[in-house]
């Protein structure tokens, strides 16, 4: 089996969501030979709330990429409501876009290909060896029984950026590299309906509807091709008590006096997704030529939809380093990546789940949805402070 020219790549990228695309764009811009690994086929579902907040836009802006969101026609997101019981609030979200993961994820992949990046769909990758000298990726057709002696092949590349979101499991050869998932972690899931009739009108294109409740949260918005995307943060317990999937999610709804978005039998029988568990932290995100970036190094939980922002960010921010370690490694670019993840999104990430952690208490839940109601300024403040571009975000050469 080949699968890729024996060559020396300058960077090998696994993981072709919204960081590994970008970053793959930047490195290419500049001249390097980059290989782009996913093991899906695009479009592929991913369980998202689908909006791209003002943060993630100003790096699509910098990078010469806002173009993808007009030519898709984005839904421009103008209202954030949110429901709790009996209660409810809107806080304004100027800014904000919603865009199918399918057409988003293909855009960004289709820039980097365009740039030069060489991309390689339906491969599974791990690290397999990454030293001073170089670094080494396994790779493998997806599906095929697990990188079994013979249907592999293995890649090399001066660095190794791994992008392989939350669920990823490229690192699993480099113990040094494990992540630690948070005891009461929720997981997610979600599913997208196509345009139909059928669904329910009361749901609006413009506004993001987040129901909470004690067992988690769910959030719809209408997407630019009218489908409607759903996607949750639900406690596996509840799951397990309301016996599936679509009966919990459609319990949170109903207990927050929210319609389906569509007949029953049809809202049960979409194709629903799930992921792993969400809040997790990897303890190292860069070794010798080895930076990781996006969902990969870590995720609180998806309330304050800004996931795809971090990603695009630290996409941005790895390439001067990434640039520095294809010319010449030197162990201190990786001490440097981590200062610099830390700077650019641990303090989001801690504002973010204090946030999610403060809605799980349904006394304080009340309490937030008191404040926003009366006091609407507060939320706006929050929101702001959220897509707040950090000064040191990006790292110049
Ligand atoms: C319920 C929920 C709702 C969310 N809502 C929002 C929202 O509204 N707005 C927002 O900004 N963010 C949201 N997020 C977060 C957002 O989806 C992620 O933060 C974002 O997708 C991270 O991008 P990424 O490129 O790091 O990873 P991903 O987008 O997950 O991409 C990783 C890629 O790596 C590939 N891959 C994995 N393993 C391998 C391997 N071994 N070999 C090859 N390829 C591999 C996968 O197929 C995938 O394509 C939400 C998340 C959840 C769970």
């Amino acid at each position: 089996m080949s699968l890729v020219s024996s060559e020396i790549y300058d960077a090998v990228i696994i993981g072709a969501g919204p960081a590994g695309s970008l970053a793959a764009l930047h490195l290419a811009r500049s001249g390097k030979n980059v290989l782009l690994l996913d093991k899906a086929h695009f479009p592929r579902s991913k369980v998202c709330g689908c909006c791209i907040n003002q943060s993630a836009r100003r790096v699509l802006q910098r990078s010469g990429l806002d173009a993808i969101l007009v030519q898709a026609g984005a839904v421009p997101l103008k209202q954030l409501q949110l429901f709790d019981g009996a209660l409810n609030a809107t806080v304004e979200v100027p800014g904000g876009h919603a865009l199918s993961r399918d057409y988003f994820d293909t855009a960004l992949i289709d820039a980097a290909v365009a740039a030069g990046a060489q991309f390689l769909p339906g491969v599974a990758a791990k690290v397999c060896q990454s030293n001073a000298g170089g670094s080494r990726v396994q790779i493998a057709q997806h599906g095929l029984p697990a990188f079994a002696e013979g249907l592999m092949q293995v890649v090399e590349g001066k660095i190794t950026i791994v992008a392989d979101g939350l669920n990823g499991h490229a690192l699993d050869q480099l113990p040094q590299f494990a992540s630690s998932v948070a005891a009461n972690a929720r997981f997610g899931c979600g599913t997208t309906i196509a345009p139909s009739s059928s669904i329910n009108s009361y749901y609006q294109p413009g506004r993001i509807y987040m129901a909470c409740h004690q067992g988690g949260y769910v959030g719809l918005v209408i997407l630019e091709n009218h489908a409607i995307d759903i996607a949750c943060a639900l406690d596996r317990s509840f799951v397990r008590q309301k016996e599936s999937l679509p009966s919990a999610v459609a319990e949170v709804l109903a207990q927050c006096r929210l319609p389906l978005p569509v007949p029953a039998e049809q809202f049960a029988g979409s194709h629903w997704h799930g992921t792993d568990a969400l809040t997790r932290k990897r303890s190292k995100i860069s070794g010798q030529r080895i930076f990781v970036i996006g969902d990969a190094c870590g995720y609180p939980e998806p309330l304050t939809g800004e996931g795809i922002a971090w990603a695009l960010e630290s996409a941005e921010a790895v390439v001067p380093l990434a640039l520095a370690a294809i010319d010449c490694w030197g162990d201190d670019l990786a001490v440097r990546w981590q200062q610099v993840h830390g700077r650019l999104v641990s303090k989001r990430q801690l504002k973010s789940r204090l946030i999610a952690y403060s809605l799980r208490n349904p006394l304080s839940r009340w309490g937030v949805l008191q404040a926003i109601s009366i006091f609407p300024i507060l939320a706006q403040a929050v929101a702001a402070s959220l897509t707040h571009q950090p000064k040191q975000s990006v790292v110049s050469k």
